[in-house]
This record gives C-alpha cells, structure tokens and sequence, in this order.
C-alpha cells in the first residue's frame, strides 16, 4: 500500500481494502452462483453426457477471462477444454488445475429436487448431480482466476486449467490420454491439483495417493451330483471355502478401520458385487443338482503402500487355489491397476519436505482462513493416478468442509457459503503456486512483506 498518497486516495484504498476482505457485494455472489448453477444444469450424466454443450460454456467462460481457450478431441465426441494464463517466466514448470466434466447418473425420483435443476433452497444449499463431483471444483478455479484478474495479479508459472470427459467411466478417453498427448508434454507440467472428498466437519481434506482397482473373478469347478447326496469338492462347497476365507480377511481389514488404527484409504477393501451359480429352468432353477461350475466377483481396492506380491500369492494359494479345483482372473472387467510405478516405487505424491508444493498448499490453505486434515489415500479411483504414474505431483483437494460427503448419492448438494470459500482457499493456492520461483521462493509472500 502507497503510504505517501493524498488522504482521499488513502480512504478509498481502505474502503477497497474491506470490500476485499469481507467479499462481494450481494450482486457479484448471486452472479457467482449463477454462473455456478449454469454448468450444473448441462446434464453431462453417463452414458449420454453433453460434452459440446459443457464444452461451449467453458470456452466462453475462458474468453470472458480473456484465457487462450481450445476444444481438443482425443476421441471424436468427447472434448476436453484447456485454458490457459500465460506466466510471465513460462520457462518455468507449469500448474494444471484439472476436473472433470461428466457426472454419474441419477434416480430422478429419488430427488426432493430434479439433479440437473441446480435448484438453491432458501438454507442456501445448491442441489445438483455435480455439485460436489466435481463441477464445483471446475467452476471455482474460474472463479478464483477472475478475482485474481480484478487483483491485477500477474502469474509467474503458466496456470492450465483441463476439463476433462469420462472420469466416471475410467478416463481411459480423457485423462489417460491427454497425459499421453504430445499438447500436455509441451505443457511442461509441474504440479497437477485434482478432485478430493468433502468433509463432515471443518477440516479439509487432502489426497497423496489413491487405492488401485483389482476386479477379481474366482470360479469353482466340481463334480456334479445329486441335490440330496453329500459328497466332497462340489464346485458350490469349493467357491464357499474361498468365500470364507475371503470374508475372514476383510473382517480383518474393516476391524483396522473401527479400531482407529488405519484410516479407510490404507487398507485393502474386498466386497462381493456378485455370485452366478446354478442350474436354470423355466421356473427359476433346477433345486435337486448341485452345479459342476460356480463363481463370484469382487471388487478390492488396493493402497499404494500394499505388498502387491503378497495380495497375489494369498488369492492364488488360499482364495483360488487350484488345489480346490478353483480358477480366477484378475482384470476380467478391467485392467489390474498398478500400485507401483516401473522402478518398482509406491505411485504417491510426497507430502513431506521432497515435495514444496505440499507446504505451499498447507499455508495457502491457512492464509485463507482453513484447515487441512492429515493427508489421505483416496478409497476409490480418479483421473491422479494418470499424472501419477508419470511421477507428477498429483493433489487430490476439494474445498468442502462442514459438508456430508454425497458424491454419486442421492440429493448431492453443496452450501453456497462453503462454495464461495473454496474459491477464497483456490485464490490463495493459485496465487502461491504461480508464483513459486526457480529457487523455490514463495513470490506471493514476498510481496507481501
Ligand atoms: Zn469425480
């Protein structure tokens, strides 16, 4: 602040001063969470999203910003938007604000209010499909880079933002192959922020890593025979010894989780999604023949810090062993994700001292008046782990606190008051980021002093 200007000139900058801090006036909020609303009614649910029509809101969002604005198509029909703030050293690594476009479909009438009405009730929540995944997060960079604009602030680093299709079906057109994409290495990423979770209470959460998927298919081979005679190896009795064994384990792995020792993204999670087994016959199944075939499926979710080897031998020897005439597939839905990168490494981003954008994240966070939780293993699967497994910092961050964790539930609904602090906690972060020099000085702070 000038210190030696006139006094009239002092009185404005301190009005100017207050109006930053304590926000927008009741105009500039309610076109916030219109602009807000408007994304959430492009109904982009899978299997049909509305991909060109998210895609033209974003760009003229982009433009409105004055961004350099592009439409690519990896995949004809599934554009990923990219926006870019040039920095002024964009020699420097670049920062990749990333979301998703697509959301998970919904039970309309399971609804108190349609998913894609985006409708704001008089407590001030905005219920929506998308609201809390993860078209919030999207619209909050935006909205973040507008009030960094209006602050005349000058980034550093490059800023990227990516709105990218197909998460919630496995980014195999998206993210996997924008971070394959000649365009993204020429971005010369240094730090990729992603999706979190929200958090029941006033700590925010914080993602390192992410459990890997392993669909598991075990099926039981045995000799077929009456319904009344008992004989061992049946293909049902052999299916239900591994089901035991494997309701054993993840009895062993949820008493982790209730006993406080692990949080829920540290253990391995296995559940039953289905069972297929019988004889069938017009009036359902055949009630006197025990089948020579039996299987199950199941859904494990594996952290990075997991022994891969060991969690292989185990469903060999003792969920599947052919000694129990039993066969399995790994993958038979979907590829095995890796939980370690080609040097053999955990896939993690670091959150100690080795990794600076973790700190910076922590204080940008507090300077805007929140709190970060311990970091976490995220349970299930995002775009990351795309970013990851090219060893980039990857961190999963979702400004929601005081908020009931909804993602793909019904009535998923976000606060108005938590959305525009998160875009607060975005200026903060950006504006540390961007202007994180090549020695790892923080420029924002400087400047500030
Ligand atoms: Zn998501």
């Amino acid at each position: 602040m000038v210190l030696n200007c006139k006094s009239k000139n002092i009185l404005l900058l301190v009005l100017l001063a207050i109006a930053i801090e304590t926000g927008w006036s009741s105009e500039e909020e309610s076109s916030i969470i219109s602009r807000f609303q408007q994304y959430l009614k492009i109904n982009t649910a899978q299997p049909t999203p509305r991909y060109h029509e998210a895609a033209d809101f974003l760009i003229s969002q982009g433009k409105a910003l004055s961004l350099e604005s592009q439409s690519i198509e990896f995949v004809a029909g599934k554009p990923l938007v990219l926006l870019k703030w040039e920095g002024s050293n964009p020699n420097l690594p670049s920062i990749l604000l990333y979301s998703h476009t697509d959301v998970v479909p919904s039970e309309h009438s399971k609804w108190t209010h349609h998913p894609f009405s985006a409708h704001l009730d008089s407590s001030g929540r905005i219920f929506s499909r998308g609201s809390q995944d993860m078209k919030c997060v999207g619209m909050q960079y935006l909205e973040a880079l507008r009030l960094l604009k209006s602050h005349n602030f000058r980034p550093l680093r490059s800023l990227y933002l990516a709105f990218s299709p197909d998460e919630e079906i496995g980014g195999h057109d998206g993210a996997e192959k924008f971070a394959d994409s000649s365009i993204f290495q020429s971005m010369n990423v240094g730090v990729v922020l992603d999706e979190g979770l929200a958090s029941p209470d006033p700590h925010y959460r914080s993602f390192y890593a992410e459990r890997s998927p392993w669909w598991l298919v075990i099926k039981a081979f045995g000799v077929p025979g009456h319904g009344a005679k008992l004989y061992d190896n049946s293909a049902m009795e052999n299916l239900f010894k591994s089901i035991e064994s494997i309701r054993r384990f993840r009895s062993s792995q949820f008493d982790l989780i209730k006993a406080g020792f692990k949080a829920e993204g540290d253990v391995v999670s296995v559940n039953m999604v289905f069972l297929k087994a019988g004889t069938p016959s017009p009036t359902g199944f055949v009630m006197n023949l025990q089948p020579s075939e039996a299987e199950a499926g199941f859904d494990i979710r594996v952290p990075p810090t997991a022994d891969p080897e060991s969690l292989e031998r185990r469903i060999a020897e003792e969920w599947a062993p052919s000694s129990r005439n039993m066969s399995f597939t790994l993958g038979q839905f979907k590829q095995k994700a890796h939980t370690r990168d080609k040097s053999g490494k955990p896939i993690l981003t670091k959150t100690d001292s080795s990794n600076p954008w973790w700190a910076l994240l922590e204080n940008a966070v507090q300077k805007a008046g929140g709190k970060l939780g311990k970091p976490e293993v995220f349970p299930a699967a995002t775009d990351s782990r795309y970013f990851r497994e090219r060893g980039l910092p990857a961190i999963g961050f979702s400004p929601m606190a005081n908020t009931p964790v909804l993602l793909h539930d019904h009535n998923e609904f976000l606060h108005k008051d938590e959305y525009l602090k998160g875009i607060k906690i975005y200026e903060s972060i950006i504006k540390v980021y961007a202007s994180l020099d090549d020695n790892g000085r923080d420029g924002a702070s400087k400047d500030e002093l």
